[in-house]
C-alpha cells in the first residue's frame, strides 16, 4: 500500500474514512429506526438520516475541492461501532423502552467516533488552508454535535419508569413496583426530603438524610 508522505494525502485519507463511515450509516440508521419504539426517537433518528446523507454529499463535494477522486476507504471502528450496537440491539428486553435506550447508547457511540474524526479532519484541513474543505466539514460536524445533544436529551425522556411499570401492573401496582424510593423520592424532591428525615426520627439529624435509602431494610 502507498505511504502517506503529505499533510494533504493525510486529510484525503482521513475524508476517505469518513466518507466509508458515513455510507455505512446510511444503510445502519434506518435498522435502528425500524427497531426503535419511541415517536421522539425515531423522529430523531430519521432526521439524522437524511443529515447524513447530505455529509455524504458534502464529502463528495470536498474531494472535489482537493481535486481527488471519491472514494471511500473501509473504516474499521465504524464497522466495529455499528456491529456492536446491532448486537446489543438485537437481544431481549422485557420492555421496549428499554431497548430504545440501548439504541440510544448505540447512536451516541456512533456521533462521538463521528465528531472525533471531523474535529481532527477540521484541523487539519485549516492546517493546509482548505478553507472551503473546512466549511463543509464544520457543517456536518455541527450535525453530529446537535444530533448527539438530541439523543442525550431523549436518553433522559425516553425511558418512563413508571409508566414501564403502569403498562404490565396497573395504577395501584405502580406504586408498589416502583417503590416508595423512586415515586416518592420524585414527587417530594423539592418539599420533603427533611420532613422525611425527621419523620425517621432515629439517628443523628444530618445523618437521618443520607442514610434514608438504607432505612427501608429495618
Ligand atoms: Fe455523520
Ligand atoms: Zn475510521
Ligand atoms: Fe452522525
Amino acid at each position: 500500500m502507498a505511504s502517506i508522505d503529505s499533510m494533504n494525502e493525510l486529510l484525503v485519507d482521513e475524508l476517505r474514512d469518513i466518507y466509508d463511515a458515513e455510507k455505512r450509516l446510511t444503510k445502519a440508521i434506518p435498522k435502528l429506526s425500524k427497531k426503535a419504539t419511541n415517536d421522539d426517537l425515531r423522529d430523531a433518528l430519521d432526521q439524522h438520516l437524511q443529515e447524513t446523507e447530505g455529509q455524504v454529499a458534502r464529502l463528495e463535494e470536498a474531494f472535489g475541492h482537493l481535486g481527488e477522486k471519491v472514494r471511500g476507504k473501509p473504516c474499521a471502528g465504524m464497522r466495529g461501532i455499528i456491529e456492536e450496537g446491532n448486537e446489543h440491539v438485537g437481544e431481549d428486553y422485557g420492555d421496549d423502552d428499554l431497548r430504545d435506550a440501548v439504541i440510544i447508547g448505540s447512536a451516541q457511540r456512533v456521533e462521538h467516533y463521528e465528531i472525533a474524526a471531523y474535529g481532527t479532519a477540521i484541523a487539519h484541513a485549516r492546517l493546509l488552508e482548505q478553507d472551503e474543505v473546512v466549511r463543509l466539514l464544520e457543517e456536518s460536524l455541527e450535525e453530529e454535535k446537535a444530533a448527539d445533544r438530541k439523543l442525550t436529551e431523549l436518553a433522559e425522556s425516553v425511558v418512563n419508569l413508571e409508566a414501564a411499570d403502569a403498562e404490565d401492573e396497573g395504577d395501584e401496582g405502580e406504586l408498589a413496583l416502583v417503590g416508595a424510593s423512586v415515586s416518592r423520592g420524585r414527587q417530594s424532591s423539592s418539599a420533603r426530603p427533611r420532613a422525611t428525615a425527621s419523620a425517621r426520627g432515629k439517628g443523628s439529624p444530618a445523618s437521618a438524610g443520607r442514610t434514608g435509602g438504607r432505612s427501608r431494610s429495618r
